[in-house]
């Protein structure tokens, strides 16, 4: 790749949105064609002569060494850098540029300085062991792979795009969307809503309109069109709590004032105490899309307002909203209790009770007035172990495609993940131990990648699946879909989750008694996850047969995995196991199984012990 060098690196950037920038690359090897403004102004000023000069991007060679000097000097004055105004941090083909990307936030997170980047490649997985305050974006504009290859021509296609946000959304991190420059109809006809459905899972979207083309000013009614768009991104954001900026010049200040004053009411002005009944509440919340079941659940609960935006936000991302559901489950069947016997059930309160940074709020607390119980809820469905699981599929995905690429064969894979095993996934590391764990995952996911290129290159998996090292199988795409089943949800997880919770709240433990809920929605979970089996796994390992349990496939690894984190088991008093029916999601039943090896001495306040002592399935 060719190389400049550079005197000053770091600018202070008029674009409305941003601070400070980097742009360490002059040119942009994604040549977009809408036309890219970046590029119009390097030419305008000598920088590059033409477009396929453009193409051929140049590193600033000596960036590290000019912002190790910089950025201490404007430390002070700096709130945010973006990455980058002028060409892509991650540019596709140009790993040398995505390395530069990543020693630069490097820098930039070593001084605590947020970070955002933006990007029309792939955003890579290493970004998820910088600090959470950074943002890591994607550009999107269409889903439309025809208009990609007129516009954006050598860019990542949308699903690798998106596909590489969504694994980072799901690491903790946070995101945001630049649907900028947005086409009107003669160049791309699309629907913006499905659009914004695809990436509802974001926390931030920038809309803008496309500039410097002739075929905008002479779409007929070119400023309505854009003024619609606009209602239907302020629209969509509120209902959702998604934080949103309009770009100047899209439309008139007043236009979006206006606008912004019809959609933004659409969320709750009300206190949530203002409301008396059932249908005054749906009132109050009538713009939020939730199915009834959903509002309904809020409304008994009572959730605080100062809480219910964030909750209706969760609610409404379809890919994440599970985790939060239950929760509301199983915090009506708390609820109903409480009410009937005089106790408080609080949802999410802060507490601080350990050192500097507590851990996340649990997650329901019942008090009598004197004493309280944690009853922090495990969600069978979507664990982190889960989300690393999608995640590696996602990188050898994207790994194994390009690998292809460079031997000549450009082709998709499908891949069936049913037997698939990933490493070992820890939760709660600190910063150091994370990222070991990450180039660990990175490491793992690059090998199995290195293999499925060298067999397919050898002439396997052209016609049927063939079987990698680790479980996965995959094959040419012979069109249709991708598929992707998953291992299912294997007891090691549910038990491991469980301690997870014991490692988590092991300094609440010392403040008040804590149980975790599993909350298990699975639709076998009778034969999979029979509660008295996983009790049985989980307090007495060694007692459990072979046979009874064919997804512990290693017994004695198990037993020793409960050994060494016996301390964890010991924070618990005990496990509830809800089981969770949708189609009546309002009396779910459950079980209880205390902790014969807890290691505290609270006493469960009276008047909540007969709800863990009366099963409400009556059996155990
Ligand atoms: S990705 Fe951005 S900088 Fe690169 S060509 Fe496209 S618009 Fe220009």
């Amino acid at each position: 790749m060719n190389k400049l060098l550079r005197k000053t690196l770091l600018y202070k950037t008029g674009v409305e949105y941003g601070d400070y920038t980097i742009n360490h690359v002059l040119g942009c090897s994604h040549g977009c064609t809408y036309p890219c403004y970046a590029f119009m102004m390097a030419r305008r000023f000598g920088r590059v002569k033409d477009y396929n000069e453009w193409l051929e991007p140049k590193l600033v060679e000596n960036s590290l060494e000019l912002l190790k000097k910089e950025i201490p000097k404007k430390q002070k004055s700096i709130k945010s850098v973006h990455l980058c105004f002028t060409t892509d941090p991650f540019m596709v083909g140009y790993p040398e540029v995505t390395e530069m990307s990543l020693e630069i936030i490097r820098l930039l997170d070593y001084y605590g300085i947020k970070c955002t980047t933006l990007t029309k490649g792939v955003l890579p997985p290493e970004l998820s062991k910088f600090d959470n305050k950074h943002e890591w974006g994607i550009s999107l504009v269409s889903l439309d792979d025809s208009f990609r290859k007129l516009y954006e021509p050598f860019s990542a296609d949308y699903p690798q795009r998106l596909a590489s946000m969504k694994n980072l959304h799901d690491m903790g991190c946070k995101t945001w969307v630049s649907i900028e420059p947005y086409p009107t109809p003669n160049i791309v006809q699309q629907d913006l809503r499905v659009l914004l459905d695809r990436v509802s899972f974001t926390d931030r979207i920038i809309f803008g309109r496309l500039h410097y083309n002739k075929l905008v000013s002479s779409y007929m009614g070119f400023q309505d069109f854009y003024d619609d768009a606009i209602t239907t991104v302020v629209t969509f954001c509120s209902r959702r709590g998604i934080d949103y900026h309009i770009k100047e010049k899209t439309t008139t200040k007043d236009t979006i004032e206006n606008i912004e004053r019809i959609t933004n009411s659409v969320f709750p002005i009300l206190h949530h105490d203002d409301v008396n009944d059932f249908k005054q509440y749906q009132n109050y919340l009538k713009y939020v899309d939730l199915q009834d079941s959903y509002t309904n659940l809020l409304f008994m609960l009572k959730i605080d307002n100062s809480k219910l935006k964030q909750i209706i936000k969760k609610l409404s991302d379809s890919n994440n909203s599970i985790h939060f559901l239950h929760e509301l489950i199983i915090g009506n069947t708390l609820n109903e209790f409480c009410k009937k016997n005089s106790l408080v059930l609080e949802y999410s309160p802060k507490y601080k009770y350990s050192g500097k940074k507590p851990a996340k709020n649990p997650d329901w607390i019942v008090s009598d007035g004197n004493q309280k119980v944690v009853i922090e809820v495990v969600t069978i469905d979507k664990s982190n172990q889960e989300s690393a699981f999608e995640t590696c599929i996602g990188l050898i995905h994207n790994l194994a495609k390009d690998g292809l690429k460079r031997n000549g064969i450009d082709t998709d894979l499908d891949f069936n993940a049913s037997r698939f095993k990933i490493p070992t996934y820890q939760e709660r590391l600190n910063k150091k131990e994370h990222a070991k764990q990450e180039d660990r995952f990175t490491d793992f996911c690059r090998e199995v990648s290195d293999r499925i290129v060298t067999k397919v290159i050898s002439g396997y998996g052209r016609d049927k699946y063939e079987t990698d090292d680790s479980g996965l199988l995959f094959k040419i795409k012979s069109g249709g879909l991708t598929y992707m089943t998953t291992v299912g949800h294997e007891t090691y997880r549910v038990i491991n989750s469980i301690l997870d919770k014991g490692k988590k709240y092991s300094a609440l433990s010392n403040v008040m008694p804590v149980i975790v809920a599993v909350a298990n929605s699975h639709q076998n979970r009778s034969k999979a996850y029979p509660p008295s089996e996983i009790a049985k796994l989980l307090y007495y390992p060694d007692t459990v047969y072979e046979q009874q349990f064919s997804n512990i496939t290693d017994k004695e690894k198990h037993i020793n995995n409960i050994q060494d984190r016996i301390e964890d088991l010991k924070v618990l008093e005990g496990i509830l196991f809800y089981k969770i029916d949708y189609n009546r999601i309002y009396t779910t039943d459950y079980e209880y199984y205390p902790n014969p090896h807890k290691d505290t001495n609270w006493e469960i306040p009276e008047k909540f012990k007969t709800y863990l002592e009366v099963n409400s399935n009556g059996h155990k």
